[in-house]
């Protein structure tokens, strides 16, 4: 198996690859048993994985999303005007030939999702599965226009913790979480931790960002979601969080377990804020 190799002209591969080199701490752990699972599938399997921004030109965030990162670090980085960013989905044709899409951006309205999915020949009623890492509305904003269910024939994955505690949340809050799951009702799947979903999809539990933030396994590549705002800072930094974390402690726990998984397994991530080398445009 080689997801690196294979995704050579993946737009994600450049932050991946950035990813990688900084993980010379590679130990000896032992695999996990979903890693071994996924390792021995892709044996014989590739993903084709296309990352698709769905911002329109360059996105920065903003330094001020990172208060805790000093003065000092931000300009031995040189990111006082911010780091570089992206608002991204993921396409993915899962070895078997599933159709999957790993988030939906905005729904802005100068979302480019669907001019990248198109520019991938794939049509919103090609979507076979839609997977989430959570929430937030630049994840499910393109899930609707309007009233109106952009993908009519995907089936939607989202971890039960998730669902489950954004429906306890006070109803301005989860008002666009609520209109977005009750429009996809009769095709919602809610999902533990560790499940492997369609596809041979792993859902990991990353949870901080969100009560129930999902990173997806997909033999030799992560896509973390939001456990990145700022690649360039939080790569050598975990420890700092951006204002979006819900629950700091558990969101930089989460962030140096996932980067240690995929430093032992010697895999590559990708998520939906890393910068896309290049855009859909
Ligand atoms: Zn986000």
């Amino acid at each position: 198996m080689n997801i690196r190799n294979h995704a050579t002209g993946g737009r994600w591969m450049a932050a991946a690859l950035a990813f990688a080199m900084l993980c010379g701490c590679g130990g000896q752990a032992k695999k996990s048993d979903a890693f071994e699972a996924a390792e021995a599938e892709d044996s014989v399997a590739t993903w084709d994985v296309e990352q698709i921004k769905d911002n329109a030109g360059d996105k920065l965030m903003p330094r001020a999303l990172f208060p805790d990162a000093s003065d000092a670090l931000i300009d031995s980085l040189s990111l006082q005007d911010g780091v570089p960013s992206s608002v991204s989905a993921f396409w993915v044709e899962a070895p078997d030939g599933s159709g999957i899409l790993f988030d939906t951006g905005l729904g802005a309205p100068d979302s480019r999702l669907l001019k990248g999915l198109e520019a991938e020949g794939v049509a919103p009623s090609d979507v076979e599965y839609l997977y989430l890492t959570h929430l937030h509305g630049d994840h499910i904003g393109g899930m609707l226009r309007g009233d109106t269910v952009v993908f009519p024939r995907a089936e939607v994955y989202a971890s039960r913790a998730e669902y489950e505690d954004w429906m306890q949340m006070p109803a301005e809050r989860k008002a666009q979480v609520e209109k977005t799951m009750e429009a996809y009702k009769a095709h919602l799947h809610l999902f533990e931790f560790g499940d492997t979903l369609p596809g041979g999809v792993v859902a990991l539990e990353a949870v901080g960002h969100t009560p129930g933030h999902t990173v997806y396994q997909l033999g030799k590549l992560l896509i973390v979601g939001d456990l990145m705002h700022g690649l360039a800072l939080q790569k050598d930094h975990p420890e700092i969080c951006a204002t979006y974390d819900m629950d700091k402690a558990a969101a930089i726990a989460s962030r140096k377990r996932i980067m240690q998984y995929a430093s032992d397994n010697d895999m590559g991530m990708t998520g939906m804020h890393f910068p896309a080398e290049e855009g859909v445009e």
